[in-house]
């Protein structure tokens, strides 16, 4: 048996999404919304065919998200995978409500044949494999940039109207922030951090190892001292970085929910019973101030 299967992408992070579409026997479809260069770098992926959703210029998702779930619905998908990003979930829904089937979310792995998602549930303590017709599932992790093929499939185009009921008051752009869902290592620092001034040592570190910073909840949403994107867990975000190295944190199941998909996982605690020693690859026992110095001073020249 084959399956119609759908995948939507807003950006060019779908190398996961690529490998869990591969699993499912029968050709696989993408559905981009940008510009026309993102639309030609996927159509020379492993793709049947492009289907390029051009949005008016100044708009914002919401404008035109049920014209893309639409016309994807129309083309009756029996899968549809896309990723965590906020206009990818945005369509899902309202695809979800176009195809009259559930929105699978937190999907780690799709496995066929009959297509099933598997997912994290209870804080990230229970696997969960669900089927659905049609399936239409959000991973966690779309991947990076798929691998260029020689040849390039057609793109079709559709041309997005603006909406009526939402426009665009203003978009001022914001210093960078971090990409914690591409980072190669990420160090996390928690409530073991004993002061805001502090986290200057946790850049540090962050910095000798060419890592982005993240934190637990406590510090991003409670006390503030990161910015709400940088947390990692059920709550925030869930990554999988090759190295995750957690500063002064516990390891409650909610925020290593977050990081099942790390490669190594690295804690430093001054705690020997904490929970992270039973969850780490290795683990320092230790006082962070003095630790996280020593290491930068070990590390020595900043990493790429
Ligand atoms: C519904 C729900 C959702 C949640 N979602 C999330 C989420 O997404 N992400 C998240 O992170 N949390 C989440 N939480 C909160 C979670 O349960 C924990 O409370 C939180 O992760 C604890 O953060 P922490 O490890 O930074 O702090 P703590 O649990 O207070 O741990 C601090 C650690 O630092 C160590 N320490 C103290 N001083 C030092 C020192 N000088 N050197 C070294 N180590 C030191 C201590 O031994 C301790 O282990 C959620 C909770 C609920 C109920």
């Amino acid at each position: 048996m084959t399956f119609n299967t759908w995948i939507i992408a807003v950006d060019n992070r779908i190398a996961d999404l690529l490998a869990a579409a591969a699993t499912v026997p029968g050709e696989v479809h993408v559905a981009v919304l940008g510009d026309r260069d993102l639309a030609e770098e996927l159509a020379r992926t492993d793709v049947a065919d492009v289907l390029w959703f051009e949005p008016p210029a100044g708009s914002v998702v919401e404008e035109y998200a049920g014209q893309v779930a639409e016309a994807v619905a129309a083309r009756k998908p029996d899968v549809v995978l896309t990723g965590p990003q906020d206009a990818a979930r945005l369509i899902a829904g309202r695809l979800a409500a176009q195809l009259r089937t559930p929105l699978i979310t937190s999907v780690q792995s799709i496995e066929a044949d009959p297509p099933v998602a598997t997912r994290l549930t209870v804080s990230g303590s229970v696997e969960q494999t669900v089927s659905a017709s049609p399936l239409l599932a959000v991973l966690d992790s779309p991947g990076g940039a798929p691998e260029a093929t020689d040849a390039a499939v057609t793109i079709d185009q559709i041309v997005l109207a603006p909406g009526t009921t939402i426009s665009m008051v203003s978009a001022v752009p914001r210093a960078a922030g971090a990409d914690l869902s591409t980072a190669d290592r990420v160090v996390a620092v928690g409530r073991g951090l004993a002061a805001k001034t502090d986290l200057g040592l946790v850049r540090d570190l962050a910095t000798a190892l060419g890592a982005q910073v993240a934190g637990s909840l406590p510090l991003a949403e409670d006390l503030g001292w990161l910015d709400k994107d940088l947390c990692v867990g059920i709550s925030g975000k869930q990554i999988s970085p090759a190295l995750y190295l957690a500063v002064g944190i516990s390891g409650q199941m909610q925020h290593m929910a977050g990081v099942t998909r790390a490669q190594k996982v690295v804690a430093i605690n001054n705690d020997p019973e904490a929970l992270i020693f039973g969850k780490c690859d290795y683990g320092i026992v230790g006082d962070l101030y003095a630790v996280v110095p020593a290491l930068v001073s070990a590390l020595g020249e900043p990493r790429a």
